[in-house]
């Protein structure tokens, strides 16, 4: 490619909106232009990154044994109907109607269709197993879009459906998955974890997040550094059950006195082990809706900053409360928020969490319930509504020190971006769709099925968290939009620079580099920057001077300096 003929954006400033450094990078070296709240162009350069991220989930995918096919964005609502999830989905589900009034979703994912075409296609044990997969368009509102391509509204996923005729053989098929997502990401150069994900109302232990390791990052992952243990927050959680029913129990005995006990005496009573900035709580009793019905009985301990009156607390006074952490829950959380009964977490132990954007507003003294909680819940992602860091180290005092689950050593935490789930379904989509094969006893069953996610644009973001210097992006080869870039010094005076330029250029693309030439007739200070700032691995650079003594100057994105290669050397080099 060159440069001349390619669409080159740089910006020498990252727009306001731009609050994490991979957002403003990509901005700046023009990889996505934004059109609206969460939706982007992908600019040419962007694409390119894109582009080299799918090519590798796909020869993985297909290595693995999966089959590319291509689903619609639009999809009909009677397929979302048959499971439920047309009226159970929040707004994140994107409804339109159609111009005779008939209802369509824009596709958040896709195990709806793939259903309906496995209860077509295939009707017999003999055609499985099968894995069918596409990379393609989502859309999902989020309610909060933001970081650029990190949490878009529309982006791209590469989702994939794995048919089984048993549990067990589902099992290998998730776990050629499991693996073939390990081969991904380290192909991708990215510095990652596989961490064990809540399984809901599913059950079993087939279901991880791959999150890639990253201070921005909205998950929390809590993990053993001596063993390999590793769960996302939520899971940690749930493997407290006991020590969390305790605590919730001991707290709902409690009858502090109205108006004069303050959170503090709470803990103390509780004997709950607060950390001197985080030090004070409330519990929550009942999740109401709007209009004022208890939805969910649980018991919610909600951290403030600072030791409060009750009454204020009570009359709203409080600043803080509406960032509460939900440290146990009882009773009908199934229903509420598609997590297992049972639930629960002691402060101290593994189960801290956040509960998103969630506002108290009516408290009655002590005992109290907690309105307006939020219905539109995700999962739990402590970090996503709480970007303070001092609340965020709180949270890491509380929890962090504890013994691992395995016993191996003491509980670390750390944030991550989730870039891939791997997910054992069962028969949840198989039995509500009647998709069923003919197993060897004649006999109609239904599907065993998983289903595989890796969100591809975001993909981009997660890299720049880990990859990226004062000057701009350093990709993972594998990412970059150009493999090398060569700069000539002064291309329109000198015939020789000229010359050795096509050459090179001509000689890398014959050797299969993917090389930019810059014959845009800039300065070395503006092109060096601009290559800096996209992140071209390898940056070479001819001039008259080098020339002379047959040399020209080769520096990769990380070193600190370049290095004079002999002219006939260059290809060797460069690739
Ligand atoms: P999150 O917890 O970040 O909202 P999710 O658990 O809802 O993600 P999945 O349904 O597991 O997402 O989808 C598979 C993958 O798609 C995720 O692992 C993630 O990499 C990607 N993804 C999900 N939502 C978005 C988004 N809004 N923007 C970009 N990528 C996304
Ligand atoms: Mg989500
Ligand atoms: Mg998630
Ligand atoms: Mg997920």
């Amino acid at each position: 490619m060159k440069a001349s003929q390619f669409l080159i954006s740089t910006l020498k400033e990252a727009p306001a909106d731009a609050e994490i450094v991979s957002h403003k990078l990509m901005m700046r070296a023009g990889m996505i232009k934004r059109l609206g709240a969460g939706i982007y162009n992908y600019m040419p350069m962007g694409l390119r990154v894109i582009r080299k991220v799918e090519a590798i989930i796909r020869e993985e995918m297909v290595r693995a044994g999966a089959v590319e096919l291509l689903m619609p964005v639009v999809q009909p609502a009677e397929l979302w109907q048959e499971t439920g999830r047309f009226d159970k989905m929040g707004p994140e589900l994107l409804r339109v109607k159609d111009r005779h009034g008939r209802d369509f979703v824009i596709q958040p994912t896709s195990e709806e269709v793939i259903t309906d075409i496995a209860r077509q296609e295939l009707r017999s044990y003999k055609q499985l197993p099968k894995n069918l997969f596409h990379i393609q368009t989502k859309f999902r509102d989020e309610r909060r879009p933001r970081f650029g391509l990190m949490r878009g509204r529309e982006f791209t996923m590469k989702d994939a459906y794995s048919f089984d005729r048993d549990a067990e053989a589902a099992g290998k098929s998730y776990d050629a998955m499991f693996a073939a997502y390990c081969r991904i990401f380290d192909r991708l150069g990215l510095e990652y974890r596989a961490v064990a994900a809540d399984t809901g109302a599913i059950g079993g232990d087939r279901s991880h997040e791959f999150q890639v390791i990253a201070d921005t990052g909205e998950d929390a992952i809590v993990y053993c550094p001596t063993s390999s243990y590793a769960a996302n927050i939520e899971l940690a959680e749930a493997l407290a059950p006991e020590a969390g029913r305790q605590a919730a129990t001991q707290a709902l005995a409690l009858t502090p006195t109205p108006g004069k006990s303050t959170c503090a005496d709470v803990a103390a009573l509780l004997g709950l082990p607060l950390t001197q900035t985080v030090k004070s709580l409330v519990l929550a009793t009942d999740t109401r809706d709007e209009q004022g019905n208890v939805v969910a009985s649980q018991v919610w301990l909600l951290l403030v900053r600072g030791d409060h009156d009750l009454n204020e607390v009570k009359a709203g006074k409080v600043e803080g409360l509406k960032e509460g952490f939900r440290f146990a829950s009882t009773g009908e959380i199934e229903a509420h928020f598609g997590c297992k009964p049972g639930y629960l977490g002691p402060i101290g132990l593994q189960g801290v969490k956040v509960v998103a954007d969630r506002t108290v507003a009516a408290m009655s003294d002590f005992v109290c319930g907690a309105n307006q909680v939020d219905h539109h819940y995700t999962g739990a992602n402590w970090g996503r509504d709480l970007p303070e860091p001092d609340l965020v180290a709180d949270i890491r005092n509380v929890v962090a020190g504890e013994r691992s689950p395995d016993g191996q050593g003491v509980l670390a935490i750390q944030r991550g971006i989730e870039v891939g789930h791997v997910f054992y379904l069962g028969k949840k989509y198989s039995e509500a769709m009647n998709a069923t094969f003919l197993a060897e006893d004649g006999k109609p069953r239904p599907f065993e099925m998983g289903c595989y996610g890796i969100g591809v644009t975001r993909l981009l973001g997660a890299a720049i968290e880990q990859g990226h210097d004062e000057r701009g992006i350093v990709w993972p080869v594998s990412m970059a939009p150009f493999e090398a870039v060569i700069c000539p010094i002064g291309m329109d005076r000198s015939e020789a620079v000229r010359d050795a330029a096509q050459q090179l250029y001509a000689a890398l693309q014959a050797a299969g580099v993917d090389v930019l030439l810059d014959d845009r007739g800039e300065r070395p200070g503006a092109m060096f920057a601009d290559w800096e700032l996209v992140g071209v691995p390898v940056r070479v650079v001819l001039g008259d001077r080098g020339l002379k003594d047959g040399v020209a100057e080769v520096q990769g994105r990380r070193d600190a300096a370049a290095t004079a290669v002999p002219v006939g050397e260059l290809v060797a080099q460069v690739k």
